[in-house]
């Protein structure tokens, strides 16, 4: 990570009202924007550092950083979360629960949906990185599974 990317993570920090630690440097210069990891991948990524952080740390810190809105976490599907860096440029998934495939939204058609949440509710929905689970373009035109067999009738 350059010294850049370094010193801008830090001022995030600050910014959020954090002080700015060794462990929390290293957790989060162990997410990339852009690449989903559990905690037991930040872990891993960090596990052969000088400095002492154990499990826990990590768990509680992703859980902070989440808190203050620098990161995301998220279920892709997996029934694990999943955290990933969050940058200016939001994004969301559409994962298709077929074939697992994972397609990036914009943020440009989710924001409306913030707005009206806000606007019929006063309600200033944190929609950092949503997962929308359905079925993909390519496995719509597949047979459905259930029709194969076991089903006489036509379609
Ligand atoms: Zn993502
Ligand atoms: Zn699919």
């Amino acid at each position: 990570m350059s010294s850049q990317a370094r010193a801008s993570l830090a001022a995030r920090l600050r910014d959020a009202g954090q002080r700015v630690t060794p462990q929390r440097m290293l957790i989060l210069s162990a997410l990339t924007p852009g690449a989903h990891l559990s905690a037991d991948e930040v872990y891993a990524r960090i596990e052969g550092s000088l400095l002492a952080v154990n499990r826990s740390t990590v768990y509680r810190t992703l859980e902070r950083f989440r808190d203050l809105g620098l990161v995301s976490e998220t279920d892709l599907g997996g029934g694990v979360r999943e955290y990933e860096l969050l940058e200016d440029g939001r994004h969301h998934h559409l994962i298709c629960i077929d074939c697992g495939g994972m397609l990036e939204l914009a943020d440009s058609l989710v924001h409306p949906l913030r707005e009206a949440i806000l606007s019929r509710h006063g309600f200033a929905a944190r929609i950092e990185h949503l997962a929308v689970f359905g079925c993909c373009a390519k496995c719509q035109v597949r047979v459905p599974k259930g029709m194969v067999s076991g089903s006489t009738s036509p379609l």
